[in-house]
């Protein structure tokens, strides 16, 4: 269990000095207790109460990395239950299973697949993140020699599924530089996996057949020197993994450190459509990891919907660049778009405008990712932001005309903005999916 404030307060110099950004010391420990500060900015702090409040100031769920270079994926550190308490950090790596007993083509083939699983949102691009090898055969050669195959075929990082220690040696031998997650240990091989993946420096799943047993065997695997871990209750079922995966992120919360770890699960119904809603729950609640069998976009691309939506920072909405956008082939005579850089907004605007055949700009007013309303009401959207943005951006040399497009909701900046600019104000429509009609019946440049 981690430390209560005032078990922490006993540790700190007690001067108040207010150099931590804290009236006092108290409210510091108050602060590190509840895992929203770190012990680093006490300056003042000894290197004897360091060492004792180390295990409060750690996230309450290590981080793991699995994966080498620009495709590396980062797990865990989480330090919330809801999202909209603070932010979740990392978001649930979709990892795609193969299996060993694959043909080379099968495998070629589904690799390939797997690699065109990239998709863009909102300008965003999305992918999956981790190619799951399964040792379906049960032979290490064949899982080696298909470790081999699908390292050679994709940049995605590796899960080795097997719990043979001599199979995960000899893939380990081959990719074992390229950091793959080992799935992994059990209460039968944990010594051979652990001097494995302490040999090869990677980090490893730890299977229990329940919480209890599982809660055992990482105190064990921990001992044994190794921390690089994964957590798999063993479970299944989709209601008994919801339950455990929510219990170990409680216990993990609560600073009980073997439960301190990213969490695994497998959705891996022989219905395939329950298969693809039981990895919804799980991205939902709370894995690090989820593996699916399906490389079809159709099953994939809800997935990373889902998981960009809840994996977004609640405090920082998504926003794009505020900048002159050409949607089509414009001409100095195009219409001029003027809306907030709230990345919805902007995908809608762009949509509906490329919608109307009519080559047009489009600029998104930087009103810190809030929507054309809220952007008002905040006092982020005004004549005078306009103004200032299509000064700045140098608008008048792009266009021959002087005429905005402002959206129909905020017809009251209009008068404002014409005599701050100097161009003629045309009121929109009050939702996107009315440009084409307007553009139609209005414009007239
Ligand atoms: Fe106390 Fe350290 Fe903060 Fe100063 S910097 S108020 S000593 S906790």
């Amino acid at each position: 269990m981690g430390l209560t404030g005032l078990e922490i307060f006993k540790q700190l110099p007690k001067t108040n000095c207010k150099d931590c950004g804290h009236p006092t010391c108290l409210a510091f420990a108050m602060a590190l207790a509840s895992g929203k500060e770190s012990l680093d900015k006490c300056p003042h702090v000894s290197a004897a109460a360091k060492e004792a409040l180390d295990s409060a100031s750690a996230p309450p769920i290590a981080l793991v990395k699995i994966g080498a270079g620009e495709n590396a994926v980062e797990l865990g550190n989480e330090t919330v239950l809801f999202r909209h308490d603070k932010r979740f950090e990392h978001p649930t790596a979709i990892a795609i299973s193969v299996c060993d007993t694959m043909s080379a083509d099968e495998l070629t083939a589904k690799v390939a697949q797997i690699n065109k699983l990239v998709f863009d949102r909102v300008g965003q691009v999305h992918k999956v993140n981790l190619v799951a090898v399964g040792n379906c055969s049960g032979d290490a050669d064949k899982f080696a020699a298909a470790v081999k195959l699908v390292a050679e075929n994709t940049q995605f990082p590796l899960v080795l599924m097997s719990d043979n220690p001599v199979a995960v040696e000899k893939a380990l031998e081959l990719v074992g530089d390229q950091k793959p997650l080992v799935c992994g240990a059990t209460a039968a091989n944990y010594e051979a996996m652990t001097n494995l993946a302490k040999k090869f420096d990677v980090p490893m799943v730890v299977k229990g057949a329940n919480l209890d047993e599982l809660a055992d065997l990482v105190e064990k695997v921990v001992a044994l020197g190794h921390k690089q871990l994964i957590l798999d209750s063993g479970a299944r079922d989709v209601a008994k993994v919801l339950f455990d995966q929510t219990q170990m992120r409680r216990q993990a919360l609560k600073r009980f450190r073997a439960f301190g770890y990213p969490t695994i699960a497998f959705a891996q119904n022989e219905d395939p459509v329950q298969a693809v809603v039981d990895a919804g729950v799980y991205i939902a609640k709370y894995a690090a990891v989820v593996v699916i069998d399906s490389a079809d976009p159709a099953d994939v691309l809800p997935l990373i919907t889902l998981r960009l939506n809840i994996y977004t920072d609640p405090q920082k909405p998504i926003a794009v660049e505020s900048k002159i956008y050409e949607i089509g082939n414009v001409t100095p005579e195009s219409p001029v778009f003027i809306t907030t850089n709230f990345s919805l907004t902007y995908f809608c605007v762009a949509g509906d405008v490329e919608a109307s055949r009519v080559p047009g700009y489009i600029i998104p007013v930087d009103t810190d990712g809030i929507s054309v309303m809220t952007g008002w009401a905040a006092g982020k959207f005004t004549p005078e932001k306009i103004t200032e943005t299509i000064n700045n951006l140098g608008l008048a040399d792009k266009v021959s005309h002087r005429k905005l497009i402002i959206p129909g909701g905020v017809a009251v900046l209009s008068g404002k903005l014409q005599e701050l600019s100097g161009w003629e104000v045309l009121v929109g429509p009050r939702e996107s999916a009315g440009i084409p009609t307007f553009l139609k019946q209005r414009w007239n440049a």
